[in-house]
């Protein structure tokens, strides 16, 4: 009924899941052998598939993609007391699990990706921390900077091939945050063929309604190290050594996946391919109609997630598109200016700012039409011609 109605308005949400293939009848056989928990066949084929098609040996599946970033903050061996580098300008689920495990994030600004800049990293490291028996100390805090979490925005990527090199030289973690970008993958230089999420020591994908695909809430940890996706399935069901007299020798966490959200994350892969399909068409479609969109890393195949529209009247243009039944919202407030957060170290933050003042993000679901492209389109320009 609800959804009936929304179509009746001719509402044009900002994104929301396509569930038209295999999912209800994955799901259903999931519930007709009632296996619907933790434990069955579809948590086995999805981690499987997802592995196969991101190139790495093992993935674990999991609730969220705030729960992988918690345990993958923990297979990394991020400890109280520690600090880790993160971006202001990502959504907070990014940030929180670093305080989850008693250590404090360190702000850093954005460049034109969107995306962590690595110079101002460079500049940070080189200017503000020092290296002491193998470690990269922060020396006004005299703590451990012991990881980088990069987020690669909007299915765009970070230049992962600086972080990967400033990481080698001084000693940190990477976790990469690709809950946005699963299906970006770089195709020139050093990194052709790799898989957002596959580079770094850990990364982390979710499943949550409104990414590429969902599972209605879940997430997944893949590695190049398969020690560390063995530690993460094993603290994500309760870290029990001994499953028959249940001994357990560290704490755990309930953050498995179920067969339910798997089955229809099953089906939600099988048309991975086909959903980056239509929101690369959408995306230049905009553009054809006049819609300046901001680009996306020329040497990377982006899977187009969100599309970002720059206006120097934001709240005015998302007001005039609510009023139009379009939904549109702008880039999240950031990290560094959020309460649980200001008192943080953060370290020359001016793009960040800029792009938090004007980015709207328009809608990109996969079920979105070309006629949906057409009204947003001259919305938009009814909107910068009044
Ligand atoms: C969606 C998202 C998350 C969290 O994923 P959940 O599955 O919703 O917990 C983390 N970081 C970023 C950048 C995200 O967009």
């Amino acid at each position: 009924m609800w959804h009936h109605a929304i179509k009746m308005n001719d509402f044009i949400p900002l994104s929301v899941p396509n569930l038209k293939g295999n999912e209800s009848s994955y799901a259903l056989n999931a519930i007709n052998a009632e296996w619907v928990s933790t434990g069955g066949y579809y948590i086995n084929e999805f981690e499987q598939k997802l592995s196969e098609y991101v190139k790495v040996p093992k993935s674990a599946a999991c609730q969220s993609g705030t729960a992988g970033l918690h345990l993958s903050l923990l297979a990394c061996g991020v400890e109280p007391e520690d600090e880790v580098i993160v971006p202001t300008l990502t959504f907070i689920a990014a940030v929180n699990p670093v305080r989850y495990v008693g250590a404090e994030p360190i702000f850093m600004d954005c460049d034109d990706t969107l995306c962590m800049d690595m110079d101002k990293l460079e500049s940070f490291i080189e200017t503000q921390c020092k290296v002491k028996n193998g470690k990269l100390i922060n020396s006004k805090s005299g703590k451990t900077v012991r990881a980088v979490i990069v987020v690669h925005v909007f299915g765009n990527m970070a230049n992962i091939e600086k972080l990967m090199a400033l990481s080698m030289h001084y000693h940190f973690k990477v976790i990469e945050d690709a809950t946005e970008a699963l299906g970006s993958y770089i195709s020139e230089g050093p990194y052709k063929g790799k898989y957002a999420g596959t580079i770094g020591d850990i990364g982390v994908y979710s499943f949550n309604g409104n990414k590429i695909i969902t599972t209605g809430g879940g997430g997944a940890v893949v590695s190049p190290h398969e020690q560390y996706i063995d530690t993460i399935r094993f603290l994500s069901t309760q870290a029990k050594t001994d499953s028959l007299y249940f001994v357990h020798d560290e704490i755990g966490y309930n953050y498995r996946m179920t067969n339910l959200q798997a089955a229809i994350g099953l089906g939600q892969l099988e048309q991975l391919e086909n959903f980056i399909e239509i929101k690369t068409r959408n995306y230049h479609l905009y553009q054809e109609k006049g819609i300046s969109l901001l680009p996306f890393r020329k040497d990377i195949r982006p899977n187009y997630w969100f599309y970002s529209y720059l206006s120097s009247k934001r709240d005015e243009l998302i007001q005039f598109l609510t009023e139009n039944n379009i939904q549109s919202r702008p880039v999240w407030k950031l990290i560094h200016t959020q309460k649980p957060y200001e008192k943080n170290c953060h370290w020359q933050i001016s793009k960040s700012v800029e792009y938090w003042n004007t980015i709207v993000n328009i809608p990109c679901s996969t079920n979105l039409t070309e006629n949906d492209v057409h009204t947003v389109a001259e919305r938009i320009h009814e909107f910068e011609n009044q």
